[in-house]
């Protein structure tokens, strides 16, 4: 009898704990990308993991009462430059929990990853920069705090083999110590040969990871034109076995965005892994003394001195000033008018593009990305259902981020057992605050924002002092 009560006490009192969670969002719409799952749950959260999802009311020490609000996971960021703590912030009123420097990457991997160790509000991560290893070994080191090397030499001029064995171990090195793939800026390195470009990728796949790049060109005529630019890279994927993600396609294909995707897909479809991404905004932002701007810019873009804008001051160039910022050792941003609202309208709703923001300080896009497809193509333009949207914030980065680090299957999924990195947001009121005036201007919507299962937004206020961000790094840093 004794031995029974005990048994019954045990019984109950791991019942007790059991149901006893950290923290339960109660009577949300709870959706997830991957399952499908679109229902009212109650989610329960237990150290840092979601550890319940139920129709049955849960307890927890915090409850969040999110009757009329969608519970999905938190976005993916896989292209996000400003990864400094205002940018960071802004970040994660738009609903990202995790943003990565993939296109370009950091200059010294380590020092990336050891700076914002405890130090970050939400998830980070970067790929090795082809770039900055070829500044290096051209003598040329990058500048501290600056990912883009300014036009000359290092970028204009071609490597000799020696040169491109030296990159090559430079990024292999940069690999050991956690990047997550190799980060190629192309058109920043215009002296780089075809070669040069699939011996990086031969780097990339004897890792077995992926390369994400900014392409060679964005131009509209031949030579130089975007399609070749997409046949260069998909060709290097094919060549050498890496997967290959095509950043910012809205921004390098411009004009012939639906040309470029249909390259993606014919490559797909014959067995190459090759994805890419877009922003919703019809201006792009860079360095205006890199070498995207070498002699020939203007034809090659389609655009003149007029469509290019000092963030801030509003100032429109002229010839006299561009020459002068295009001249300057100083990085300064510009902003690029070089799309049209109908093709960034057609782009977003492809199946193939995932959201990605490209943020940096300075354009709105750091700020508000992911709220903006929300509010425009879930809400008023109707071209995305909002599963549609979710996925490609959420799984479809997840999914890519795989390919680097197989904790990435435990991001972007709402399931039990994934990461609490969760956002609660209202579907009716979610919208973008930023706009090329006020580039730093935070979204609205989001109400609750949970990194690893703390809260870093709460009713919807920024917890000052929350730093759950934690790094994502691959195979090299991980010994996998
Ligand atoms: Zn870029």
């Amino acid at each position: 009898m004794r031995n029974l009560l005990f048994l019954a006490f045990l019984l109950a009192s791991t019942l007790a704990s059991a149901q006893q969670y950290d923290l339960v969002i109660d009577g949300g719409r709870v959706m997830d990308p991957e399952t499908g799952l679109d229902a009212v749950r109650n989610v329960g959260i237990r150290d840092g993991k979601i550890a319940s999802i139920s129709v049955s009311p849960l307890s927890g020490r915090r409850v969040i009462h999110a009757a009329g609000l969608v519970v999905a996971p938190g976005f993916i960021d896989l292209h996000q430059h400003g990864q400094d703590l205002a940018s960071q912030r802004v970040k994660a009123f738009d609903g990202v929990t995790t943003a990565l420097e993939m296109e370009i990457g950091a200059p010294d991997v380590t020092q990336f990853l050891n700076s914002k160790e405890g130090h970050s509000i939400i998830h980070f991560g970067t790929t090795a920069s082809h770039l900055a290893a070829r500044a290096l070994v051209f003598g040329a080191p990058l500048p501290d705090g600056t990912i883009l090397p300014k036009s000359g030499p290092a970028t204009d001029q071609q490597a000799t083999p020696e040169q491109i064995a030296k990159i090559q171990q430079r990024l292999r090195e940069q690999l050991d110590t956690g990047a997550l793939g190799v980060g190629m800026g192309i058109a920043y390195c215009p002296g780089a040969t075809r070669l040069e470009i699939i011996d990086m990728f031969r780097v990339a796949a004897e890792r077995k990871l992926p390369v994400y790049t900014h392409m060679r060109s964005a131009g509209h005529v031949e030579p130089g034109s975007a399609i070749e630019s997409t046949e260069e890279v998909i060709g290097a994927a094919a060549i050498s076995g890496a997967a290959l993600h095509i950043v910012h396609l809205n921004s390098t294909c411009l004009m012939d965005s639906i040309e470029c995707l249909s390259l993606v897909e014919g490559a797909r479809a014959h067995g190459i892994d090759v994805t890419t991404e877009a922003y919703p905004y019809i201006a792009g932002m860079t360095a205006i003394n890199s070498a995207v701007f070498n002699p020939g810019w203007q034809q090659k873009l389609g655009i003149s001195y007029d469509s290019l804008v000092i963030p801030d001051t509003g100032e429109h160039l002229t010839k006299a000033r561009f020459d002068e910022l295009h001249n300057s050792t100083k990085e300064q941003w510009v902003i690029i008018y070089g799309n049209t609202q109908e093709m960034i309208d057609n782009i977003i709703p492809n199946p193939l593009i995932m959201i990605a923001s490209d943020g940096a300080i300075g354009h709105p896009r750091n700020a508000g990305t992911f709220s903006r497809v929300l509010a425009q193509y879930v809400r008023e333009k109707k071209s995305l259902t909002l599963m549609e949207a979710l996925r490609k914030m959420t799984l479809m980065p997840a999914q890519m981020l795989e390919r680097s680090t197989p904790e990435a299957r435990h991001k972007g999924r709402l399931q039990e057992g994934a990461d609490a990195d969760v956002v609660v947001f209202d579907p009716q009121t979610i919208a973008d605050r930023s706009t090329f005036e006020k580039p730093m201007e935070p979204s609205v919507g989001v109400r609750e924002l949970l990194v690893g299962g703390t809260a870093v937004i709460e009713d919807g206020k920024m917890q000052e002092g929350a730093f759950p961000g934690k790094a994502i790094v691959g195979p090299g840093k991980t010994g996998r």
